[in-house]
């Protein structure tokens, strides 16, 4: 995961090199026209000031993946202002850049093992799609994604209590659970899982970089488990060992 790419905002003529999800091949870059508009608010202003700098625009821009087996188009929604290139020279050309708001397809933030079970990859690429809109609910959808890694661990969902009757345990018990056998990848999930508590949380205040946060955990935790390279050197240096040990 490239974090850079996903706080980088877009100009006329430039897209960030985000994956595209549909082949996972290629990277986005600036397709066709974009189209921006002052909001009704600036526009308003406008009509009492003449500086053009503050002013807010509303925008439609278009990618296109780099792959030519694929070429998927993309649609991005942003909002953003014309700025300076340098801000203290009354000569300097000004450009528009802006902040993207949304994205259809949504390209992929993080690499999601092939062999990542069905619920958890999904649950992924539905956060992708708040990313942009909507933090805290991406938020939450990562949170949910545990549960499911939870089961891939065969940690319980319901546990028998004194009384006979089954109970369902929350998130915490069981990453608590886990912790018993993973005590460092537990930690790390359970960072996550206060971030999406936090998502949850009525006035939720979870934001861009807290979720950048969360998805740099998960990609590592997901290459440890479904790519590992441990057993794949150990192969090479036995590999190297029998061919040049004298
Ligand atoms: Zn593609």
């Amino acid at each position: 995961m490239e974090r850079s790419l996903w706080t980088e905002r877009l100009t006329k003529t430039s897209c960030p090199a985000w994956t595209c999800s549909i082949c996972g091949k290629g990277f986005l870059s600036s397709y066709g026209e974009t189209k921006f508009f002052l909001t009704a608010a600036s526009n308003a202003a406008n009509r009492v000031s003449d500086s053009k700098y503050n002013h807010e625009f509303i925008v439609t821009a278009w990618a296109k993946c780099s792959n030519r087996k694929c070429e998927q188009k993309f649609a991005i929604l942003g909002s953003g202002h014309n700025e300076k290139e340098f801000p203290d020279n009354p000569d300097s050309t000004s450009d528009l850049y802006f902040t993207p708001k949304a994205c259809h397809p949504m390209p992929d933030i993080i690499s999601i093992p092939h062999n990542v079970p069905k619920p958890i990859n999904e649950l992924l690429k539905d956060s992708f799609k708040l990313f942009f809109i909507d933090t805290n609910s991406c938020a939450a959808k990562i949170r949910t994604s545990l549960e499911y890694l939870l089961d891939h661990f065969g940690i319980i969902r319901e546990r028998t209590n004194s009384k006979g009757k089954s109970c369902e345990l929350n998130l915490h018990a069981r990453l608590a659970e886990y912790e018993k056998v993973e005590p460092n990848r537990a930690s790390k999930l359970l960072a996550i899982k206060w971030l999406g508590n936090a998502g949850a949380h009525e006035h939720g205040n979870v934001n861009q970089d807290g979720l950048l946060d969360a998805y740099e955990i998960m990609e590592n935790v997901l290459k440890d488990i479904f790519c590992p390279r441990e057993p794949e050197i150990t192969a090479l240096a036995n590999n190297l060992t029998n061919k040049y040990k004298p």
